[in-house]
């Protein structure tokens, strides 16, 4: 088989570089061996353009906000699924100095945050909480599965996917193309999450790999068109009365399975700020593919030039996947610019070096 591109996974990234791939007119097949606890598979999809105790606006959020909008609303268009709802993010300060912080971002004249469209009786009768609430809008929630699963429907069917683990010792360089086991391409593109950071072409690179968890619970009527963050805790509306509860950041763990710990912490949290009764109903643990710098890797291999990578998306890859899915397929046809700040080439030395 001869292709232009070998896609290697098919969580966030890979799924948008198939998008883009198919756009331009071009060949390729995807090797993912599915794997329901993926980054992307447990991920909340969560897209919010405002972040921290100090509420500021993320990395590019202003281009990112409309974008995601259209291209999410296009894909699942294309793929024949219905994936990102607005849902605004209530903020519940747990004290005074972020309700103030919300307060002068609004003086600021902050766009992304305003006062709360529902009303106060309405979340008292939900949650315990001592402080002002603020909104975040527009804030989206991309249902991850319902989107991964519809575009790989679509990959098997057309048989653009190989439903099995890829294996780097099979690949052999030659002048203008690479050979993987029967597939000749011109280049193989790396959009394989946290297991990029154990390839021998890419393991330098500065991964952090940060694990996260969530519970997904049962809560009878509360209302699910608004999204709600406590601190650390989000409740997320998954489908009617089911709850994605999480996360945690956590860069040292013993394992990457769902602990015991995190289910009793979270219950006591969410026992202490809900008033409603719940129920876990499955606890999700996985890890995020982070950066050091905390932005992501895009871009061609300074000495491989037959690999590409696309990845580092670590707590945003819903909002970051398809930006720099597209960026990456127009330079590689079209030798169009990367963002230097995720260009992979800032890492040029360090990937050059003893090679
Ligand atoms: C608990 C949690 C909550 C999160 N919440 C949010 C959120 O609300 N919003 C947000 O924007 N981001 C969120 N994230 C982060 C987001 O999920 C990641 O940034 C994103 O999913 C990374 O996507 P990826 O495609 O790079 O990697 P992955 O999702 O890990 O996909 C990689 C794919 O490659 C496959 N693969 C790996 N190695 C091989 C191999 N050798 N052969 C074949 N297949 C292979 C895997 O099976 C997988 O399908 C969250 C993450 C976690 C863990």
């Amino acid at each position: 088989m001869t292709v232009d591109y070998i896609i290697i996974g098919q969580g966030v990234c890979g799924t948008w570089l198939s998008y883009y791939l198919l756009h331009e007119n071009k060949t390729f097949v995807v090797i993912d061996k599915e794997d329901l606890q993926t980054a992307s598979n447990v991920s909340s999809g969560l897209i919010n353009p405002v972040t921290g105790r100090r509420v500021v606006t993320t990395w590019m959020a202003d281009k990112l906000m409309p974008f995601v909008w259209q291209e999410y609303n296009a894909a699942s268009s294309f793929f024949n699924t219905q994936s990102i709802n607005q849902k605004n993010v209530l903020v519940f300060p747990s004290a005074p100095d972020l309700q103030n912080a919300f307060q002068s971002r609004i003086k600021q004249q902050n766009s992304y945050i305003q006062s709360p469209g529902i009303t106060k009786e309405e979340l008292h009768s939900y949650f315990y909480f001592p402080f002002d609430v603020f909104e975040i809008a527009p804030c989206y929630v991309v249902s991850m599965h319902e989107f991964l699963s519809s575009c790989r429907k679509f990959l098997l069917q057309q048989n653009l996917l190989i439903n099995e683990m890829f294996d780097e010792n099979e690949i052999s360089f030659q002048d203008d193309f690479v050979q993987y086991k029967n597939i000749q391409a011109k280049k193989i593109i790396y959009a394989n999450g946290i297991q990029s950071s154990f390839s021998m072409y890419w393991m330098k690179l500065p991964f952090i790999n940060n694990k996260g968890q969530a519970l997904i619970a049962e809560i009878d009527g509360l209302n699910s068109n608004y999204t709600y963050k406590f601190g650390h805790l989000t409740l997320i509306a998954l489908q009617t009365n089911f709850w994605w509860i999480g996360s945690s950041n956590e860069l040292n763990f013993q394992t990457t399975e769902p602990t015991e710990d995190f289910k009793q912490t979270t219950t006591t949290s969410l026992q202490s700020i809900l008033k409603m009764p719940f129920a876990i109903k499955e606890h999700w643990a996985s890890l995020r593919p982070a950066t050091v710098e905390r932005r992501p890797f895009v871009g061609t291999h300074p000495v491989y030039k037959q690999i590409a990578i696309l990845n580092g998306m670590g707590s945003k890859g819903c909002s970051l996947a398809p930006w720099f899915a597209k960026e990456l397929v127009k330079h590689l046809e079209y030798k169009n610019p990367i963002d230097p700040l995720a260009d992979v080439q800032r890492f040029s030395k360090m990937l050059s070096d003893n090679i």
